[in-house]
């Protein structure tokens, strides 16, 4: 197998209001003029601009995001509801989305041409979603190709990535999968050949989980492919031989959390019952008690006997908002420091009254629009999800 070309990956995060790169999750700056973060009317222009607009706006709020924000959210949820929910809703001209570049990039595939998706902050873009370049997909694919494996590689790509991650996994058969139904998406996947490979973008950890605790296969199944090495840091050879090609992304937030992290939780709260999501490393789903997405842990503190005790590895916004509506439980951090999603976090006040009063105003600022050919593949590979059994 000769190399292929290496491209680094561009750095994770553009700093904001630097430089533009609408192509890429990264971030970009804002261009317009915001509040003051000091205004003390800020929640009341928010509340007025939301008011002038009524019925033509529709304000998503995901899970992870600031209290701040999700006061002013018609519905949360995680980013594939939003999408569905945005989708349910023809009658608003305006999805207003609170949460990241990815997930508006959804919105704008899943909703009618005559609804205008925007993002409050367009710095708020997803490291994870970032560590899949679709350049860097294309030459993975080549790697594939030249070690006689590409005909039996079925892609499976995870909600978070972008629009052109999805329309790849389109374009080669595949099917995008949410961190609640990956187990169904690699049970189809490994159906559709008879010698079947998954290439899992660009979640290494949530492939991992799924494959291994869920479909059973065993770690030496799964090979991790590293963009920034020659032909993945991968043989011809480990290519052939394996089931699962992870790609080597992961969640900045999800990533942090680690088996001491459990181990000491364990030794200060006795009976802690330790809740993680899918995109936490091997090691810390392993010795976590109950993993799932982000719903599923908010169903499971919601059903939790009063008395209680969790410790919850996710999203530092959302355990606080459990730990409040949870006062019967004791609800803590799994990590000792805090974890916030960084980029999710760029939408706050200001940015929300820009977005608002801009739309009351009748200007768009911030819109998201999917070039019409990839939002075409992408939403084959996401009705490819949507036609999956009990979904
Ligand atoms: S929590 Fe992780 S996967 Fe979700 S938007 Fe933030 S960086 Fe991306």
């Amino acid at each position: 197998m000769t190399d292929v070309f290496v491209e680094p990956t561009p750095s994770a995060l553009l700093l904001l209001g630097r430089n533009r790169d609408l192509a890429s999750e990264r971030g970009v700056e804002c261009p317009g003029d915001l509040p003051a973060a000091s205004d003390p009317d800020l929640v009341a222009r928010a509340r007025a601009a939301r008011d002038a607009l009524g019925d033509d706006a529709f304000i998503l709020g995901h899970h992870y995001q600031r209290d701040e924000v999700i006061e002013f959210a018609d519905v949360t949820g995680d980013s594939f509801k939003l999408a569905r929910d945005a989708a349910n809703r023809p009658g608003a001209q305006y999805i207003v989305f609170c949460g990241v570049h990815f997930m508006a990039e959804s919105a704008d595939i899943l909703t009618a041409s005559h609804q205008q998706v925007v993002l409050p902050d367009l710095a708020a873009g997803c490291s994870m979603a970032d560590m899949a370049a679709i350049s860097q997909v294309e030459t993975a694919w080549e790697v594939l190709e030249d070690a006689g494996v590409a005909a039996d590689v079925v892609p499976v790509s995870y909600m978070n990535s972008s629009a052109a991650i999805k329309s790849f996994t389109g374009r080669h058969g595949g099917t995008i999968c949410t961190s609640s139904n990956a187990k169904t998406a690699l049970t189809w996947a490994f159906e559709q050949r008879p010698d079947a490979k998954v290439l899992f973008l660009p979640d290494q950890h949530l492939g991992r989980n799924t494959a291994v605790l869920q479909l059973g296969l065993s770690l030496d199944d799964c090979v991790v492919y590293d963009p920034h090495k020659p032909n993945g840091g991968l043989t011809a050879q480990q290519l052939r031989d394996a089931k699962m090609i992870l790609w080597r992304g992961h969640c900045s937030v999800h990533g942090r959390f680690s088996k001491e992290n459990v181990d000491d939780v364990r030794a200060a709260v006795p009976g802690v019952n330790v809740l993680v999501h899918p995109e936490c490393r091997h090691d810390v789903v392993t010795n976590a008690d109950l993993v799932g997405s982000t719903e599923f842990i908010i169903r499971t503190i919601e059903a939790a006997d009063a008395g209680s005790s969790w410790a919850v590895g996710t999203e530092l916004n959302l355990v606080r908002r459990l730990a409040k509506a949870h006062p019967d439980k004791q609800i803590t951090f799994l990590d000792k420091t805090v974890c916030y999603c960084s980029t999710m976090n760029r939408i706050d006040l200001p940015h929300l009254v820009y977005a608002l009063e801009s739309l009351a105003a009748g200007r768009v600022v911030n819109r998201i629009v999917v070039d019409p050919d990839v939002a075409h593949w992408s939403r084959v590979a996401l009705d490819q999800m949507l036609a999956l059994p009990g979904i």
